[in-house]
């Protein structure tokens, strides 16, 4: 929500709101990606497959990495293109959204993930695991849910393991800063609201470690912090404060949902990976969006 209200409310806010058809066409244009976000998603999926076989004893097929991985950046692709195709229709032109990647670029990213995959391999916890040195584990889907009051979050971590008195939950970022900012550190440690609603974990917080794998500057960095009850009150704090806001953002759009309400992006760049691009004043000119916005807010109060 921070990075662009607009994009978050349109992901999140109408769920309630509508159902069928126009909310699926409203979740597959917000999860658009780039190919360059589709291959860091293709090496995630890989790395938790490569641990998932090795907890059911099977063997990895090494020389398939690359296959896979193309495999599923292409699956990706595809299943895009039916929203792209969407998109245009509404359009009646050409959508920004559609992509064409050669043949070149796409070994090059298969490459790069290939290279962070073996790397990873090398990371601990995973390299603990595949040797066996840890025992008691188990990987988790990201959209397994967690009650807080009315709402569902997606809070759950990547993998999770048990050392000593200690439950460790990890979370896996395919990019980012190697020590998480305050902003992300009470985001991680909400992993723990997750493992004191799993019937079987410890009941207390202190028994949690949060973790993160995150790839930053050429390397996988391994970064882990004892959670306390004060952490995770503020973690707590952090998602009702956001749920608030995008309750007042959907209230702020009114019963006709007045999307130009609703704040756009702070950075450009935010918008290159948005599949509200083509439909959003700040995917045309975000400057000009902000300003015009800025401009009807004004008016709006002055004639109230
Ligand atoms: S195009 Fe930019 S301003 Fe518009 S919703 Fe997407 S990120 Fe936000």
């Amino acid at each position: 929500m921070e990075k662009c209200p607009r994009a978050w409310a349109l992901k999140y806010g109408f769920k309630r709101k509508f159902s069928g058809n126009f909310n699926r066409h409203l979740i597959n244009i917000s999860d658009w990606s780039s190919p360059w976000r589709l291959m860091q998603r293709a090496l995630r999926g890989v790395i938790i497959e490569r641990l998932d076989l090795h907890a059911k004893g099977k063997d990895w097929p090494e020389n398939d990495l690359a296959a896979r991985i193309r495999h599923r950046i292409i699956g990706s692709l595809e299943r895009q293109k039916t929203t792209v195709k969407l998109v245009e229709l509404r359009l009646g032109n050409i959508s920004k959204l559609r992509v064409k990647i050669e043949n070149e670029e796409l070994n090059r990213l298969i490459e790069i993930a290939c290279y962070r995959f073996h790397s990873a391999m090398k990371s601990e916890p995973i390299a603990s695991i595949l040797r066996g040195d840890i025992v008691e584990w188990f990987s988790c889907s990201r959209l397994e849910k967690t009650k807080l009051d009315r709402w569902d979050l997606h809070v759950a971590p990547d993998i999770v393991w048990r050392q000593g008195r200690n439950w460790h939950l990890l979370k896996l970022t395919v990019q980012g800063a190697a020590i998480p900012v305050k902003h992300r550190r009470l985001e991680i440690n909400a992993m723990v609201l997750w493992g004191l609603s799993r019937p079987g974990m410890p009941v207390m917080t202190n028994r949690f470690v949060v973790e993160t794998l995150t790839w930053n500057r050429g390397e996988w960095r391994h970064w882990a912090e004892h959670a306390h009850d004060k952490l995770v009150d503020d973690a707590t704090k952090l998602i009702k404060a956001d749920m608030q806001a995008m309750t007042e953002l959907y209230h702020k759009m009114g019963d006709a949902c007045d999307l130009s309400q609703l704040p756009l992006a702070d950075q450009k760049r935010t918008c290159r990976n948005c599949g509200h691009i083509d439909t959003c004043p700040g995917g045309e000119d975000l400057q000009r969006g902000r300003l015009e916005q800025s401009a009807l807010e004004m008016a709006k109060a002055s004639s109230n």
